[in-house]
């Protein structure tokens, strides 16, 4: 295909596609999964904030376990030291070496030296610049089913919603009613709160077929960079990878329900930020919005207009309805060889196929460089592109990790 052709099919699908009042959108970059000393993260808000802002994010969702960054959370000096794993500064000596020693407030309770956490409220001023950077209020709704944890992200919500933690409940009966809840909260504040089920393998609690039948939670973490989630799967318990967990349970979806797919998201699920596994920056989610703020990025989202990275950079994504053609344009980097995969599932598939051969997943196409074009198959039901380098990821959170994207599937509709 020629630069020219490329340029003629891109601008068409613009011109039939788009609507002009989003002729204005950019890609925002952000990472809607992170942890900090208000759950179980070993470092201060405002000093993770910073490490995001200064990194080349537009935005930042802190999502702390079952808490929102409000109200007053005295911690002990011991309790924060403890979660350092005895290396690097002290979590205290750094906060107060970037914003001056009269920033931390300590207090001393049962003769006890600790400190009060700074709220939300109090240090987004330091960050937030309209259009350029944005902190999204979120929470990690941690509840549990009787298969094992039940994470799910709630993002652009107002108030704490609490989790269902159950020894007796099935995972999709925690998942429902946990959405449930998040949709009566939308409703009441008048804005979309988006929600991704995270790291399904955790503990092996959630399946392909469990976010199948949940049809109502529109995204998963097709990667999250905490290195004790599974992401590759296990042969050994004949249990799938992440992106073989996405195929299935979209197949299921569209093929059997007849219900949307999942869209996939990428982050980083940072708890650590000196001491240990050093996680932020691993994962993220580019997302073509017309504005910087928390509506416009969910309601971006949720129309499927953004796509995952650990790294691959994507100029431009192009789908022509009509002609079920699929146009990619990657970032260079350096000089990185990228492999992109026209990945779905085409009609007659075949799940219980007994050589394991089921179609699902399967693909369909591969092509190399930085200007790719996938016709998708007539008889598919969807297809989604992987984009992978030859880079090795800096900070890798399985052994081999090359950096990657993943756009949306498309075709479905
Ligand atoms: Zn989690
Ligand atoms: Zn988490």
């Amino acid at each position: 295909m020629t630069r020219l052709h490329f340029l003629v099919t891109a601008a068409l699908a613009l011109l039939l596609f788009q609507n002009p009042a989003n002729a204005q959108k950019r890609y925002y970059k952000g990472n809607t999964h992170t942890h900090s000393l208000w759950s179980d993260g070993n470092d201060f808000p405002e000093m993770i904030v910073d490490y995001y802002h200064k990194n080349g994010y537009d935005f930042i969702a802190l999502s702390d376990h079952d808490i929102l960054a409000e109200g007053e959370k005295w911690m002990a000096l011991d309790a924060i030291r403890k979660r350092q794993k005895g290396l690097g500064r002290g979590a205290v000596e750094k906060c107060e070496a970037r914003f001056g020693k009269d920033w931390v407030k300590r207090e001393t309770r049962n003769e006890m030296e600790g400190v009060i956490l700074k709220t939300l409220e109090e240090f987004r001023g330091q960050f937030e610049e309209p259009g350029k950077f944005l902190i999204v209020k979120a929470e990690e709704i941690s509840g549990r089913s009787k298969s094992g944890p039940v994470h799910i992200n709630a993002i652009n919500l107002e108030s704490k919603i609490p989790s269902i933690k159950s020894k007796e409940m099935p995972t999709v009966d925690v998942m429902r009613q946990t959405l449930q809840a998040v949709a009566e909260q939308e409703k009441k504040i008048g804005r979309p709160v988006m929600t991704h089920l995270n790291h399904p393998n955790f503990q092996w609690a959630i399946t392909a077929e469990d976010l199948a039948a949940v049809a109502e939670e529109r995204f998963f973490e097709v990667y999250n960079g905490h290195p004790g989630i599974n992401h590759l799967g296990s042969e050994e318990k004949e249990r799938p990878g992440d992106q073989e967990i996405w195929d299935i349970a979209n197949t299921i979806r569209i093929a059997e329900m007849q219900a949307e797919p999942l869209f996939g998201v990428a982050t980083d699920d940072s708890h650590t930020y000196h001491g240990g596994d050093v996680s932020p920056g691993r994962g993220w989610v580019m997302v073509a919005a017309d504005k910087l703020d928390g509506d416009s990025l969910v309601l971006a989202m949720r129309a499927g207009d953004f796509y995952a990275s650990t790294g691959v950079t994507l100029k431009a994504i192009h789908y022509v309805p009509e002609s079920k053609v699929v146009e990619i344009e990657i970032e260079p980097d350096g000089d990185a060889e990228f492999t992109s995969q026209l990945i779905g599932t085409k009609k007659g598939y075949d799940a219980a196929a007994e050589d394991g051969k089921t179609g699902i997943g399967e693909i369909f196409a591969t092509a190399k460089g930085s200007v790719v074009r996938f016709e998708i198959p007539k008889d598919a039901y969807y297809a989604r592109v992987t984009v992978t380098s030859s880079k090795a990821h800096p900070n890798p959170s399985y052994r081999g990790q090359k950096t990657q994207a993943w756009t949306q599937p498309v075709g479905w509709r």
